[in-house]
């Protein structure tokens, strides 16, 4: 059954600014000057009005929420990749509440792909084959208004390593799980030290090969890619394998685009999602721009996604043909490597499902 908005837990309390100032202080990191990000974090942006104010923009003129359910939070190197005085700069449009997150729209729920469905233990969701993924840190370093997990239950997910040993035994015992996902939330909210353990106790599960880091991190708080972060991931014996998430080419440039080289330069493999965004990418100019610097930079395009329909997210829908047409000219234009997967994550479904023309496929 899928999961309906009055048995989630109030949103407010989900993903509060809290849980991102408790993660900062028991991150634990231990080289010198890899705290960085973490004091990057504490002074990302958490209000309308000061994030209007650095931009010199007047806030009366944006229709926008006061003070949304899920809180505004946009760190400052995000901010500087913002055109001064455009209200309509498709990365603030990412991170800004407005008022029509308010509307409800029949077809937009709180949990659209069944995440609350596919949770088994406490921490792992189990909804796709070979892939065990874990809900390994709630916090973010950005809050994407889009975001499909925003009404997730994360304060009930494990906080201890011991908390997690039912997860890893799960794992343990599935043989068919191959690969693990760290994801979130953004799983490098979570500092090295505990990263360092938790990766530790994955390899020793033999059947486990590759670790994927499902991360906006290297977008948005670039500094995360420090080297005490390069040093964990060079010192396990998993393969590790990145998909990071831009969604607008204007987020990939100056220390995003370094902090990426950082990770592509030490030989990891680093995909991008993005998300088709009404008034975001919702062009070809946006969308190949987007594609040809991550390829650039060492960074395969690997999906773009159709919007999962979360609760006040509607008006950042683009209806499935328009998608199907930008991907056409991407193919038309594009080297073949460059073009996107465009899919949709359909409840209840083991994998992706792809969005094709319907007369493409004769055979
Ligand atoms: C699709 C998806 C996955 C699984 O990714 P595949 O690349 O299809 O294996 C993991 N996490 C999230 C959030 C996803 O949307
Ligand atoms: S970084 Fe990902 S999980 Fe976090 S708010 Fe954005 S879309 Fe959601």
């Amino acid at each position: 059954m899928p999961a309906t908005p009055q048995m989630l837990p109030d949103p407010s309390s989900l993903i509060p600014t809290s849980v991102t100032e408790i993660d900062v202080e028991a991150s634990g990191a231990t080289i010198a000057g890899s705290k960085t990000w973490q004091h990057d974090l504490k002074r990302a942006i958490r209000s309308v009005s000061v994030l209007c104010e650095r931009l010199g923009i007047d806030p009366n003129e944006l229709k926008c929420s006061a003070s949304p359910a899920f809180p505004v939070l946009v760190p400052e190197s995000f901010l500087k990749r913002m055109k001064h005085g455009d209200r309509d700069d498709p990365l603030l449009r990412q991170v800004l509440p407005v008022s029509s997150e308010e509307e409800i729209v029949a077809g937009f729920q709180a949990d659209p792909v069944g995440d609350l469905h596919a949770r088994t233990e406490n921490g792992l969701l189990q909804k796709y084959n070979s892939r065990g993924l874990l809900i390994l840190n709630g916090a973010c370093a950005v809050h994407c208004r889009y975001c499909f997990r925003r009404e997730y239950p994360y304060s009930d997910e494990p906080k201890s390593l011991e908390d997690w040993e039912p997860a890893f035994a799960a794992i343990e015992s599935d043989r068919s799980l191959d690969e693990v996902i760290l994801s979130g939330g953004d799983p490098l909210m979570t500092g090295d030290a505990r990263l360092q353990q938790v990766l530790n106790r994955l390899e020793r599960i033999k059947h486990v090969e590759r670790v994927r880091f499902h991360s906006r991190l290297p977008i948005v708080l670039p500094s995360r890619v420090n080297s005490s972060l390069l040093k964990v991931l060079k010192s396990t014996r998993l393969q590790p394998v990145f998909v990071v998430h831009a969604n607008h080419p204007s987020e990939l440039v100056d220390d995003c685009a370094d902090s990426l080289q950082k990770l592509v330069r030490s030989g990891i493999p680093v995909l991008n999602q993005a998300v088709l965004l009404k008034g975001v990418n919702d062009s070809f100019a946006a969308l190949s721009e987007l594609c040809l610097r991550c390829v650039n930079l060492g960074v395969m395009p690997y999906y773009l996604h159709q919007l999962d329909r979360v609760s006040g997210a509607a008006h950042f829908e683009v209806p499935v043909e328009v998608g199907l047409q930008l991907i056409r000219q991407l193919r038309e234009h594009l080297p073949g490597y460059a073009v996107p997967k465009y899919v949709q994550e359909i409840a209840g479904e083991r994998s992706k499902t792809p969005l094709v023309e319907k007369d493409t496929c004769q055979f």
